[in-house]
């Protein structure tokens, strides 16, 4: 089966299994894990961030995040289409008690212009006292869109000057690092936090971890407690996080080649309309005349291609690490033969 659904999908490859089989073990929720700590030391260290923390999920880390930067009736600044706002839950409003202003970015990156917009007036009693921009890198429903870097700055900027707070989705930031030749200590640099998956292109099976400052993790290990994300003998998973970090990033650059490779031979059929621009592992592009979304999804399916229609007109394909060149070639001529 090509499984191209989603990068959360992968299994754990024989090197990750190994690593998870010999991980040294601990109470976690009691410090004592000596893999979880390894990990959120390497990642804090990567990042140049002063502490982390892993948690079971990228919702889990982003919703800790805004809880700890916000009080209740304060608004989040954010993209329409972010995973923060648009696939966790209504967390923002149920974890946090905060409303959102959206931002309408193009393909999900916002600029500095647009945050200056959205930021309330603080003497207005009419409004929610914004204090917390967050931004998505990659953006996932843009297509795998990248910032670039001096944009992010700019935003920042809008952030020092209205006292906001400055949070990454980065589920997928590794893919942004690699496409754009950038260092983890740039971002750690210009967030106040930061979330990133292992459990998505990097192909650990469970994990994310939230980096910030010691006395912002020290407090959002609390949220996490409170929220049930407090696990025992973690290191287990730990293992397979720092066996992805180690091994699994370099990669990420064939899982964009083969984006690219997919979007060219979807272009050059007549049933497709607008692609969205791939920077990444992900492709959407639009489907049109011969085929609904959902048909196009069913015929691939027999094909034993298994894509999702994210709306009646657009399917998304996502690369990652179980997707070989052997499936790329035949999936490929499929397309051709389509
Ligand atoms: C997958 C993802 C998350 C977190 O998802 P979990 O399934 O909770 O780990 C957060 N943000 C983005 C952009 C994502 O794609």
């Amino acid at each position: 089966m090509m499984d191209y659904r989603s990068d959360t999908v992968t299994r754990p490859t024989p090197g990750m299994l190994q690593a998870m089989m010999n991980a040294e073990t601990g109470d976690d929720v009691f410090g004592e894990d000596p893999t979880v700590n390894f990990l959120q030391t390497k990642a804090a260290a990567l990042f140049n961030m002063e502490a982390a923390l892993f948690c079971p999920s990228g919702t889990m880390t982003n919703q800790i995040a805004i809880r700890c930067h916000t009080q209740p009736g304060n608004e989040v600044i954010c993209d329409t289409l972010s995973h923060i706002y648009q696939f966790e839950g209504g967390g923002i409003a149920s974890n946090a008690g905060c409303s959102v202003k959206l931002l309408q970015g193009n393909n999900g990156r916002v600029t500095a212009g647009m945050v200056q917009k959205g930021v309330n007036n603080p003497h207005d009693i009419h409004k929610a006292v914004s204090t917390l921009v967050s931004l998505e890198n990659t953006v996932n429903f843009g297509g795998g869109t990248c910032y670039d870097f001096a944009d992010i700055q700019a935003i920042k900027e809008v952030c020092v000057t209205h006292q906001l707070a400055f949070h990454l989705d980065g589920a997928r930031l590794f893919n942004a690092l690699v496409a754009k030749k950038e260092t983890p200590a740039q971002y750690g640099q210009v967030f106040d936090s930061i979330s990133i998956c292992l459990s998505k292109g990097l192909g650990a099976p469970v994990g994310s971890l939230l980096l910030g400052t010691q006395a912002f993790i020290t407090k959002s290990r609390r949220v996490r407690k409170a929220m049930g994300g407090g696990m025992r003998q973690a290191g287990i998973l730990a293992a397979a996080g720092v066996y992805a970090l180690d091994n699994h990033v370099n990669r990420l650059a064939t899982d964009h080649l083969h984006a690219q490779q997919l979007a060219k031979a979807w272009g050059e059929k007549d049933f497709v309309g607008e692609i969205l621009p791939v920077e990444t592992n992900i492709v959407i592009f639009e489907v049109k005349g011969r085929y609904t979304a959902a048909e196009l999804a069913s015929l691939l399916k027999e094909k034993n291609i298994h894509v999702i229609a994210i709306s009646p007109t657009h399917i998304r394909m996502v690369l990652h690490l179980d997707i070989q060149l052997h499936m790329i070639e035949e999936t490929l001529a499929v397309i051709q033969a389509l």
